[in-house]
């Protein structure tokens, strides 16, 4: 409901440090070892990392959840300590965890969500944000009565109340089939074009790939790549290409061996490459040298599933 001050990016995140205090003797568990990110204001941005990278955690700071340890986040300008009320209608979180009060129906958790953010009857979307939801004809059912995929959906309905100017979604997508993901992303997407900025971990690297213009990648706590998607794919030393042969071979050509080459149905030759080191007419004359008959040959571009593998690899 705070109009987005548009001088200050969605997001400013600076030295972020969350430490764990191990309990009953077990040890302390740093997971954000000072974490910097900006988030430009109406970015549709993306924050991938393996399971324990601290995602999460990041987030829960942000929706006030965890407690930092030290280091600053701000919200559209608003820091989350000194301007807490501002930060916090600032912003939506739709949390990892799928935490709704099974007592309550769809409306009344929306109307009391509503309510904690002081947003007026006369400015209440509910049922036009619970239809958007697909959860139209759930609105007066029991939470506990609904499956896991609508839980989902009502939480991002819930943290959609207050018309925030930056949505955040943590894992939005998790078990909700591929339908209900779809219509979910094209209500994102429409709040995007409308000038919302979104902020989303999800596993689906293929949904991150399409949706998110900008991409950070986190891992054991740190930001180890943060760019535009494009420019984090072009930055990807690996190709692949594929040989198509007229017929059936028991195995790798001689030729070929030095390359890292499979085969498969008999006739496929799969070979990965890193662009710097080799050229892809090396890759031809040694098919050439090992006189295959080739009848098609096909070369993909690194996907952000490589980029996610090649840049968390490092560390582990
Ligand atoms: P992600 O969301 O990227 O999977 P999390 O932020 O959930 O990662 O977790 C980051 C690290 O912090 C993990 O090692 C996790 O075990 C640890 N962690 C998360 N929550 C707690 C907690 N409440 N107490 C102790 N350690 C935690
Ligand atoms: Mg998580």
């Amino acid at each position: 409901m705070s109009d987005p001050i548009t001088d200050f990016p969605a997001l400013q995140v600076r030295n972020l440090t969350k430490v764990y205090r191990g309990r009953g003797g077990a040890p302390d568990k740093t997971a954000l070892k000072g974490i910097n990110l900006e988030v430009k204001q109406g970015s549709f941005f993306g924050l991938l990392g393996p399971n324990g990278a601290g995602k999460s955690t990041l987030i829960n700071i942000i929706a006030g959840l965890v407690n930092k340890t030290s280091g600053e986040v701000a919200v559209c300008g608003y820091d989350l300590e000194r301007d807490m009320r501002h930060a916090r209608s600032s912003v939506g979180v739709v949390p990892q965890e799928l935490n709704l009060d099974a007592f309550f129906t769809p409306r009344e958790v929306m109307e009391f969500q509503a309510g904690l953010y002081g947003v007026p009857r006369s400015k209440r979307r509910t049922d036009e944000i619970l239809k958007a939801m697909g959860l139209s004809d759930k609105a007066d059912g029991y939470a506990r009565t609904l499956s896991g995929g609508m839980r989902r959906r009502l939480l991002v309905a819930k943290a959609m109340v207050h018309n925030p100017s930056v949505l955040i979604l943590d894992e939005p997508t998790a078990g909700v089939d591929i339908e209900l993901r779809q219509q979910l992303w094209s209500y994102v997407r429409k709040l995007n074009e409308n000038g919302t900025t979104i902020i989303l971990t999800t596993h689906y690297l293929e949904e991150a790939e399409e949706l998110c213009d900008t991409i950070a990648i986190i891992n054991h706590g740190e930001v180890v790549a943060c760019e535009a998607t494009e420019k984090l794919l072009g930055r990807l030393d690996m190709k692949n290409v594929s040989l198509q042969l007229a017929s059936d071979i028991d195995a790798v050509p001689a030729h070929l061996t030095r390359f890292n080459t499979t085969l498969s149905h008999g006739r496929q030759l799969d070979i990965s490459y890193r662009p710097s080191e080799t050229a892809m007419a090396e890759i031809l004359k040694a098919a050439a040298d090992d006189g295959l008959d080739i009848v098609d040959l096909t070369t993909q571009e690194p996907d952000l599933e490589d980029a996610f593998l090649q840049m968390t690899a490092r560390r582990e």
